[in-house]
């Protein structure tokens, strides 16, 4: 069938900021559940996916939309809560971002932090449309609450005082907002040029704990997603698929949870997936789904499907899942495939990595969470690091005692400077550190990629000092 804008898919949207601003909690009031309470720490561990049904995105915007009026099309909404890193957005497929659009949440009372600024700009080095909510605006010296109401309504009945505080920090945030390049406006106080110009932000205040404003953000998603974005969210039958995580699922084994973003997903599909040992070829036996409005993460009754439509995030099991990669794309072999083209294709990416790896064989291990996030710690290391720094050896996700051994052969091939792991985002078990210290090789984490970088520096230099 053809592409038409009668049918769009669900926009793909992830939130984004600072720790503390408030992204679970914003999430939590859409869903009407609590994740945040219920983390360690009330710190974002993995990514999650939930998926909003038209008909939630229909209740949770009514009493706006009584006098916007919007005609909203689209089939559901599916919302991405990220760790404060950078993996996210290093997740892609065939070169562009999974990410339609997104949340960039600001705490009104802090203004512009620094994970806020960086996000920011990985935004707009990518080209995704975003919205910033000003978020925790009931902190406002004595704001009168007005549950879940529309934000202009409810800073209708506020104090003269609580406004003032509110037009001033607003406009501290606009202008932090314009120190980073980035012009912004309340969204109602918006010109028609400036919604006509692609990079003027909509800022849009919120309380993720008494609900005001949250109605305004949903609905300006969706009247991007339908306006602006329209041409990128036909659905198409092709499938367009990322792997988001690998774990193991009591009664389940081994999952893998996957974006799929465009296309199908059938139980039965032969579906292929990118392993650092090559790629895989396995039937999907099960299509699970946690109800909508819930979350992956969440130990919830899970929902078995025969056939999965994209966009909506699902958990795949199937066998010899163990060692597929973050980050990596999946595709299904279809009637008219070859498989070995199929197979060329989820390796691609992996290839073309580790043909720029070091050719004399001497060089660091290079180790991070996703796909994505691996190919940036290369470009870093080959392009921003003077000189740059060489690369033996790459993998995703947890380090094992087989990958310290594996580089601590540098310390025989007369380079122990090279006995090293930068580890990106992973867990390094105990049993790996130990074995480490065993064979002096040194591994050094970081969330931060230029953190990760400045150690290796300093290393470098006490080294040869
Ligand atoms: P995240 O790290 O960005 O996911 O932030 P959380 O959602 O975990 O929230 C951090 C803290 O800020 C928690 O204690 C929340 O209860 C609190 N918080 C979040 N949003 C609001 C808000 O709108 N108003 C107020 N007063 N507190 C908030
Ligand atoms: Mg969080």
């Amino acid at each position: 069938a053809a592409r038409t804008r009668d049918d769009l898919r669900c926009p793909v949207v992830v939130i984004m900021g600072h720790v503390d601003t408030g992204k679970t909690k914003l999430l939590d009031k859409i869903r009407k559940t609590n994740v945040q309470e219920g983390e360690a720490g009330g710190i974002t561990q993995q990514i999650g996916a939930t998926y909003f049904e038209k008909k939630t995105l229909l209740a949770q915007t009514a009493r706006l939309n009584e006098t916007e009026k919007f005609d909203l099309t689209l089939p559901g909404m599916l919302v991405i809560d990220t760790p404060g890193h950078e993996s996210f957005t290093n997740l892609r497929s065939r070169g562009s971002s999974l990410c339609d659009v997104a949340i960039l949440v600001v705490d009104l009372m802090h203004g512009l932090e620094q994970q806020t600024i960086e996000s920011l700009h990985m935004l707009r080095n990518r080209g995704t449309p975003f919205v910033v909510a000003l978020n925790k605006v009931d902190r406002c010296y004595d704001w009168k609450t007005c549950k879940d109401s529309p934000i202009r309504d409810a800073l209708k009945v506020q104090p003269e005082g609580t406004m003032q505080e509110f037009r001033s920090r607003a406009s501290d945030a606009k202008l932090q907002l314009q120190e980073q390049g980035v012009n912004s406006n309340i969204y109602w106080e918006m010109g028609e040029d400036d919604w006509e110009n692609s990079d003027f932000v909509p800022l849009v205040p919120t309380s993720a704990i008494t609900g005001e404003g949250v109605q305004d953000i949903l609905l300006l998603l969706c009247q991007i997603s339908q306006r602006k974005l329209w041409r990128r969210l036909m659905w198409c039958a092709n499938l367009q698929c990322t792997v988001l995580e690998v774990k193991a699922i009591d009664g389940l084994g081994m999952t893998v949870d996957l974006l799929v973003v465009n296309g199908y997903l059938r139980e039965g599909d032969k579906a292929v997936f990118c392993t650092l040992d090559g790629p895989i070829v396995t039937e999907i036996r099960g299509l699970l789904t946690p109800p909508p409005s819930r979350e992956m993460r969440i130990k919830s009754e899970y929902i078995h499907h025969k056939e999965i439509k994209g966009a909506l995030g699902v958990k795949v099991i199937g066998n010899g899942l163990e060692k597929v990669m973050a980050g990596t794309p999946v595709l299904v072999v279809g009637p008219d495939d070859e498989v070995e083209d199929i197979k060329a294709e989820v390796m691609s990416d992996l290839t073309k990595l580790q043909e720029k790896l070091s050719t004399d064989k001497k060089g660091v291990m290079v180790q991070a969470s996703t796909l994505g996030a691996l190919e940036a710690l290369l470009q870093f290391l080959r392009e921003d690091t003077k000189p740059p720094i060489p690369v033996s050896a790459i993998g995703i996700g947890t380090i094992h005692k087989r990958d310290v051994t594996k580089i601590s052969i540098m310390n025989e091939k007369g380079c122990p400077e090279y006995a090293t792991i930068l580890a990106f985002d992973v867990p390094v078990p105990r049993e790996a550190r130990e074995h480490a210290e065993e064979v002096n090789v040194r591994i050094f984490t970081a969330d931060i990629i230029y953190h990760l970088f400045d150690q290796f520096t300093r290393f470098m230099e006490e080294l040869t000092a």
